[in-house]
């Protein structure tokens, strides 16, 4: 839907710390997959924006007003990590740009490499994306600490108008509170629909913990699948109806016949459960759509299966308005910041996600092949126990970019 120029302007933010050493071969990489792809009849019209240290060093500011106007104008930006300053009035950077541009789906896709190391037995049969809430849940939520009044004065009406009995709620308990509405869950189930269409997944996994938190992660159920019900799909309610009206046997039979129709398969599963599940069966997942909370445990927890904090990718996205910041999703990682050794597989990996979401797949499918050469190669940096600079890799991959 997006309509994308010739020469479109991309923004960027190259990120504090390991951000200096990745983002410049990272971006290298981007260019030559580019070039290749569309000779000299496309290019990208990189704009550097500032933010995190670099920011502060010369605005005085960590997030300056021109950064979020320039990404609200061109939609699209790319970033490395920023650390989260100390003491500042907001919370960290990368939540106020999520915040402002109200990127509510974060898109996690999560695929094996082979040649990369794993805890799993099969690690190819991770495939998946997680599309997690991005904007409400606790995140959204209040705290009221032990002792303070608001949190006395909850617990006295609690007491009152709904007779909850002060052994569940002792006077010295501190007190959450969290929103997860009925348009906030919509869109981002609507997203990660649209998602499973346009890539061809046959399956859409609706992950909560609705057993004990009825009304708000019990309400994100019913509303997905309500949102179902408005796509091409077959969902395990249906199906459990007919199987109890008609037997197993006819459930699986119009369920294949859905299913060979082209429809998704829609179920739903607990959030334990789940980190169960895919650990035991992740054949069984391909799209994932989940609530705030949820979606932070699972992102790391399937990221670990196939090579973790190095090379995990992830976008921000506001499907309505097209805002997109595709991001590395390790932090800024000082410890071996400057020293030119740190894995850009993260941040080049968002950059295939922004080439998929810009329509331009032979670009993201050219740096894809690259890498899964050089990683099945066992040509990788040091966290993935290689020996490659940040820059060597990035020369290998644009090797094997040239030579595709
Ligand atoms: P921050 O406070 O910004 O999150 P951090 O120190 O927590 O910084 P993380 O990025 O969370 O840094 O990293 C945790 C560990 O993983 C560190 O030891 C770091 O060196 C390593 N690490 C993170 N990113 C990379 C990377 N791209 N390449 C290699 N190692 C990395
Ligand atoms: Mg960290």
């Amino acid at each position: 839907k997006l309509l994308v120029p010739d020469f479109p302007t991309i923004a960027y933010i190259r990120g504090d710390g390991v951000g200096e050493d990745i983002f410049p071969e990272a971006k290298r990489v981007f260019d030559s997959a580019v070039e290749k792809a569309f000779g000299g009849n496309k290019k990208i019209d990189w704009l550097r924006l500032l933010a995190g240290e670099e920011a502060f060093k010369f605005k005085e500011n960590y997030l300056p007003d021109e950064t979020i106007n320039s990404i609200s104008e061109y939609l699209l930006a790319i970033k490395g990590p920023l650390m989260t300053p100390v003491g500042e009035s907001f919370r960290s950077i990368n939540v106020t740009l999520r915040q402002k541009l109200d990127l509510y789906a974060c898109v996690r896709p999560v695929e094996y490499f082979e040649g990369i190391e794993s805890p799993m037995k099969a690690p190819e049969k991770v495939d998946m994306t997680i599309f997690r809430e991005n904007t409400e849940d606790i995140y959204a939520g209040v705290e009221f600490a032990t002792g303070s009044s608001e949190a006395h004065q909850l617990i006295d009406f609690l007491e009152q108008t709904l007779k909850v009995t002060a052994i569940r709620f002792p006077k010295t308990s501190a007190i959450g509170v969290k929103p997860v509405s009925i348009e906030g869950t919509k869109r981002l189930v609507e997203s990660a629909f649209d998602y499973a269409l346009k890539n061809g997944k046959k399956r859409l996994t609706i992950v909560h913990k609705g057993n004990i938190m009825k009304f708000t992660e019990g309400g994100f159920r019913k509303w997905a699948y309500e949102v179902a019900e408005q796509y091409p799909s077959f969902t395990k309610l249906i199906y459990d109806k007919i199987k109890k009206e008609k037997g197993k046997k006819k459930a699986e039979e119009e369920k294949a016949a859905a299913m060979q129709a082209g429809k998704i398969y829609v179920d739903d599963v607990i959030a334990d459960n789940f980190l169960q599940q895919i650990i035991l069966n992740p054949q069984n997942f391909e799209v994932i759509a989940t609530l705030n909370l949820n979606g932070d445990y699972i992102s790391d927890a399937l990221a670990a299966q196939v090579g973790g904090i190095g090379i995990a990718p992830g976008a921000n996205i506001n499907y309505k308005t097209g805002h997109a910041i595709f991001e590395a999703t390790h932090g800024t990682a000082p410890d071996i910041a400057g020293l030119n050794q740190a894995n850009p597989s993260s941040l080049i990996l968002s950059g295939v996600m922004m080439f998929d979401y810009l329509g331009w797949h032979e670009v993201a499918q050219t740096i894809r092949k690259a890498l899964f050469y050089a990683f099945k190669a066992k040509e990788c940096t040091r966290d993935l126990g290689g020996s490659l600079s940040t820059s060597e890799f990035a020369d290998i991959l644009i090797k094997y970019i040239k030579e595709a």
